[in-house]
């Protein structure tokens, strides 16, 4: 077993979603997760690794849009909290109802852009999953363990992968605050608990590497948890 991560993060998708790969350094095995658009380009910039599973921190559309097809070409089993099967099923009914993906705040600004459209000839995630993980699940990648921590709220299917010295929160925890909570099946309070549990529960020097954007750590964002709640959002 190994306490170093190597972590190699590609940005795709209409919002720049973060993929992470997470493998040890002497390993080529490695997990793939959050894969949110560009299949073939997601594929070459694994080719050299040997995906043993792609992750989901949650089912959003814009965290598994490279699915089904990357699956198949880095022959990988997709891994996800059973609830996700849920949140892509309501997903995929809202972006069939309104003609667009939903960005949350952000969709009346992206809407114009295209970027939210609907492409009729994108095969879609059938929502099935290979492996559904639980908290407290550890998977061994290449001598690596990487801890399943259920963290819902912005979706009941959130999980935030922990390991040495590294957390991936999803859309659970930004720098400067918890994910999103306007959207559907999400609850303010829940994500609070998850991530006052994150922040409480590991080292001020882990680091925390979101869905979206930039990386931050434990010791920076636990002293602002009174100021989230306090402000409800
Ligand atoms: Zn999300
Ligand atoms: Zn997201």
């Amino acid at each position: 077993m190994t306490d170093r991560v190597v972590l190699r993060r590609c940005v795709a998708g209409a919002l720049e979603t973060n993929t992470w790969v997470v493998r040890a350094p002497d390993s080529r095995d490695a997990l793939l997760v959050d894969p949110g658009d560009d299949p073939e380009r997601l594929a070459a910039e694994v080719q050299d690794l040997r995906i043993q599973g792609i992750v989901l921190t949650h089912a959003h559309w814009d965290h598994v849009l490279a699915l089904p097809l990357l699956a198949e070409l880095v022959d990988a089993p997709v891994l996800a909290h059973p609830a996700a099967t849920e949140v892509w099923a309501h997903e995929l009914e809202q972006a069939r109802k309104q003609g667009h993906w939903d960005a949350g705040t952000a969709t009346g600004e992206l809407l114009p852009t295209g970027l939210l459209d609907l492409d009729p000839g994108r095969r879609l995630w059938d929502g099935r999953i290979d492996g559904e993980l639980a908290d407290g699940q550890e998977l061994v990648v290449g001598g690596l363990v990487v801890r399943v921590v259920h963290t819902p709220g912005h979706t009941p299917d959130g999980v935030t992968l922990a390991m040495p010295g590294h957390l991936l929160t999803g859309d659970t925890l930004f720098p400067g605050g918890p994910g999103l909570t306007g959207w559907p099946l999400s609850d303010f309070d829940t994500i609070m608990t998850s991530v006052e549990h994150l922040l409480t529960a590991y080292d001020v020097a882990v680091g925390i590497h979101p869905g979206h954007g930039d990386s931050t750590t434990v010791g920076a964002e636990a002293p602002s948890l009174q100021a989230w709640r306090a402000r409800g959002w």
